[in-house]
């Protein structure tokens, strides 16, 4: 006899890995990069009118050790390189990314030697919002697929996957590569 037909409608029972990945995805904590134009637009998704706190998502944080999603926006040029790997680095585990524009996407514009050319040869990036500048639904969209992978990922997948991508990133960035631990040292 199963517990629910014991005791009815008074209780339901789940994994503890679902009620915590529930209550993660309706509690991000974001951590707002921004460099640029993508972070003004950003100021219009977080005010009344798109309302970011409709999926508990409105508490930014500007300090990296209370947040876990961290939104880069704006063009980051290789001066910020190491900033972005620290703050990165600096943020709890678990934690996400999301790439807002073309300039964090790819560089956007600018093929330029002083502008990175895409962060995800720097940090893991789970979630990549293209436009110049996206409009606010895009930051939204972009907020809704993070949280799909927040519910879907089990911690254990989610650390196999960084370092499968660090490993990656070791074989096609040997010269420019520094691991996230070793910044901190
Ligand atoms: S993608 Fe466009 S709007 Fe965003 S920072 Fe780059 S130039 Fe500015």
């Amino acid at each position: 006899m199963g517990i629910e037909k014991a005791l009815g409608d008074t209780i339901f029972t789940t994994q503890l890995s679902k009620a915590v990945n529930w209550a993660r995805k309706w509690s991000l904590w974001p951590m707002p990069f921004g460099t640029a134009c993508c972070a003004i637009e950003f100021m219009a998704v977080q005010a009344s009118h798109f309302d970011l706190s409709r999926f508990g998502a409105e508490a930014m944080r500007f300090s990296p050790r209370q947040s876990d999603l961290m939104m880069v926006m704006g063009t980051i040029t290789r001066k910020m390189v190491p900033v972005l790997r620290k703050i990165y680095a600096q943020m709890a585990e678990p934690k996400w990314v999301m790439a807002v524009g073309s300039c964090v996407c790819s560089g956007g514009f600018f093929r330029s030697y002083s502008v990175q050319q895409g962060i995800d040869r720097i940090i893991p990036v789970d979630v990549y919002v293209n436009g110049c500048p996206p409009r606010p639904e895009s930051f939204i969209k972009g907020l809704m697929e993070i949280q799909k992978l927040v519910e879907r990922e089990s911690l254990i997948d989610r650390k196999r996957r960084i370092e499968e991508f660090y490993k990656r990133l070791e074989q096609i960035n040997e010269t420019d590569y520094e691991p996230a631990d070793e910044i901190l040292r």
